[in-house]
């Protein structure tokens, strides 16, 4: 099948750099003889028919912007068999015969059952600040997140510091680590508590016993957003309760860190992964993620993207343990 026309649309959770992708993917498409057209407020849009002519300069000055030109929703139509025959209507009418979807794991598992029905070409590429897609080392807008997270730490370390109190800082994650344990490590905060261990050991207990040390005058702990955690609100509650000679703090970095303008790394992820999307479409994949391994673009399966058992490296763990003694 020769593809003429694609849509692309953005879905779920924004991310810094979804723009930058949305850009690759219609200059690619444009560059190769493909028609683009942009589909508004994700999934929600290809059935309410929220679709417009892409051309180049249609993307024109949003490289530097965080959020999505395309704005993003969540519909729960699209959840059932009619919302996603009526999408599949929208997209014939408009002449769309392959679709990029850039988005979290909620959005791929949609497109990967979309692709099924349907029997055609939808490729995805991984936008979330969660990193917890599958088979890819970076998810696009992960690095901006991450960078977010740092400034923020900085600030709370010098008002941590002035008042010797033990600071936990609610990161999110959406049930994955690798935002709480990079972020501590860039940070030089003392410890991670993240749902990857939650349940094979007591991170809290651990922390606490290996001594904050003496002569540290503050103490930061960063915890994922999660219900097994209980979040910092959890843990901190704990805290009280269990060690109530701390003098326990808590901030909830919360949606700051979705915004912002994306970092380069990000920039150039996002656009080599939307020129990868065309080129993935162009050799006749279908129904596959872009990823990279070790600085090489890959096509890994959304069966496989989907999975939620991306791990942590243990590593880590030893190295933020290590270094905050
Ligand atoms: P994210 O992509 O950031 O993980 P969500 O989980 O909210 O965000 O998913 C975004 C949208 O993708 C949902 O509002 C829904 O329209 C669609 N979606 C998610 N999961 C499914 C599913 N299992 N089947 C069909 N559509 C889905």
């Amino acid at each position: 099948m020769t593809i003429k026309c694609i849509g692309v649309l953005t879905s779920g959770g924004d991310a810094p750099g979804m723009n930058a992708a949305i850009r690759a993917v219609t200059r690619a498409a444009i560059y190769h003889g493909i028609a683009v057209k942009g589909i508004y407020r994700g999934y929600k849009g290809l059935i309410t028919g929220e679709i417009k002519d892409f051309q180049t300069q249609d993307v024109s000055n949003i490289i530097q912007r965080g959020g999505t030109v395309l704005k993003t929703a969540r519909s729960e139509e699209f959840k059932t068999e009619e919302g996603r025959r009526i999408a599949y209507q929208t997209m014939q009418a408009h002449g769309i015969d392959a679709l990029v979807v850039i988005g979290g794991d909620g959005s791929l598992s949609g497109a990967r059952l979309f692709a099924e029905e349907y029997n055609f070409p939808i490729v995805g590429l991984p936008g979330t600040i969660d990193n917890d897609l599958s088979g890819t080392d970076l998810t696009i807008g992960y690095d901006t997140a991450l960078n977010t997270i740092v400034e923020a730490v900085d600030k709370i370390r010098d008002t941590a510091s002035s008042h010797e109190r033990l600071f936990f800082i609610e990161v999110m994650g959406r049930e994955a680590g690798f935002l709480a344990l990079n972020g501590a490590i860039a940070s030089g905060s003392e410890a991670a508590i993240i749902p990857e261990f939650a349940l094979e050991k007591d991170q809290l207990a651990e922390t606490i016993a290996s001594g904050f040390r003496k002569t540290k005058n503050s103490s930061i702990v960063l915890v994922s957003e999660s219900e097994v955690t209980g979040g910092a609100m959890g843990i901190a509650e704990r805290v009280r309760n269990e060690y109530p000679h701390f003098d326990v703090r808590v901030v909830i970095l919360g949606h700051i860190q979705r915004g912002g303008t994306p970092s380069a790394q990000d920039r150039i992820l996002a656009s080599r992964m939307g020129v990868a999307a065309i080129d993935a479409l162009l050799e006749g994949q279908r129904n596959v993620m872009i990823g990279i391994d070790n600085d090489e673009i890959i096509y890994v399966p959304f069966s496989k993207a989907i999975k939620k058992n991306k791990a942590i490296d243990e590593r880590l763990v030893s190295i933020l343990h290590m270094l905050s003694i």
